[in-house]
């Protein structure tokens, strides 16, 4: 039950490049709040400026995330209604966000989300890939193993998967999606709503030749393997839906993680540090 005397938190996404993508809403609810808690403020700023918006600001990052929300919190139950924006899009996707929510619901604080622009699903839109089911992967782990693990995942993805990745890291991903996808499409969402907004779509293979030209901001929208015939099913879950699989059958953790490594053949360390990190 929400408690009425408590503040409101609202969840507003921000353009992902084009300033137009700003809602009616969005606008008006950062006139309306009492603080922006925001991932970088000098860039929040900056958008406040635009339109002309003039509130207090407080950082709110991944690494204040902690005890920045604490205190949030403690304002929200003071009666404060709080906007949370990240640099680009919507909160909670890829960016700061989960902590403070995760808060406020166990603290019946009211959240409201301001829907706005999302990298994610305007490349998926656009990709002319099966958008009726798909997974979102984020960003691909930098640690080797863990990488397998989200690499294999999507080797055998019965769904359409998108991740997110940084331009100068593109090459080094393609390389490892190389020999996984063999001949499924690929597409590269880049510089969406921006002046040079792109749709680059061909296999990996041919992504490749002209790596080097790809610049600015992308997604990686990959087509589903059609093939599911010798694979080994556990590689088309997420490793959250397999760990839920087993939890849902009232094993442990330790449990739990010993049969996903059996299940994927990979060692059980491995997915213990996957675990231990979220
Ligand atoms: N919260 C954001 C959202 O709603 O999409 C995502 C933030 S995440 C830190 C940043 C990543 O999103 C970038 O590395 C890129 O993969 C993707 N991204 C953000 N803006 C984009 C754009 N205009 N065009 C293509 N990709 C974009």
């Amino acid at each position: 039950m929400k408690n009425n005397k408590y503040g409101k938190l609202y969840v507003v996404a921000t353009p992902i490049g084009n300033l137009e993508d700003i809602t009616l809403r969005a606008i008006e609810t950062l006139k309306s709040v009492d603080l922006i808690a925001a991932e970088d403020t000098r860039h929040t700023l900056g958008l406040l400026n635009h339109f002309n918006i003039s509130k207090p600001l407080i950082s709110y990052h991944r690494h204040n995330e902690e005890i920045r929300s604490d205190l949030l919190i403690e304002k929200l139950k003071n009666g404060e209604t709080i906007a949370l924006v990240s640099d680009a899009g919507t909160p909670g996707i890829c960016d700061p966000g989960e902590e403070i929510i995760r808060k406020s619901i166990n603290e019946n604080i009211e959240i409201i989300p301001i829907p706005g622009a999302c990298a994610m699903i305007n490349s998926l839109i656009c990709s002319g890939l099966d958008t009726k089911e798909f997974v979102f992967l984020g960003f691909l782990p930098l640690n080797k193993k863990l990488r397998k693990i989200k690499l294999d995942e999507i080797r055998n993805a019965n769904k359409t998967t998108i991740i997110y990745e940084a331009p100068h890291k593109l090459k080094n991903t393609l390389e490892d999606l190389k020999d996984i996808l063999k001949k499924r499409k690929i597409i590269i969402a880049r510089e969406i709503t921006k002046i040079h907004e792109e749709f680059i779509r061909g296999t990996v293979l041919e992504i490749l030749e002209k790596v080097d030209q790809i610049r600015g901001e992308i997604v990686i929208i990959i087509e589903k393997n059609q093939n599911q015939e010798n694979i080994n099913i556990w590689n088309t879950k997420t490793l959250e839906e397999h760990y839920e699989f087993y939890l849902k059958q009232g094993l442990d953790k330790k449990e739990i993680i010993k049969n996903i490594a059996k299940d994927r053949n990979v060692n059980k360390n491995e997915i213990y540090q996957y675990f231990l990190k979220k």
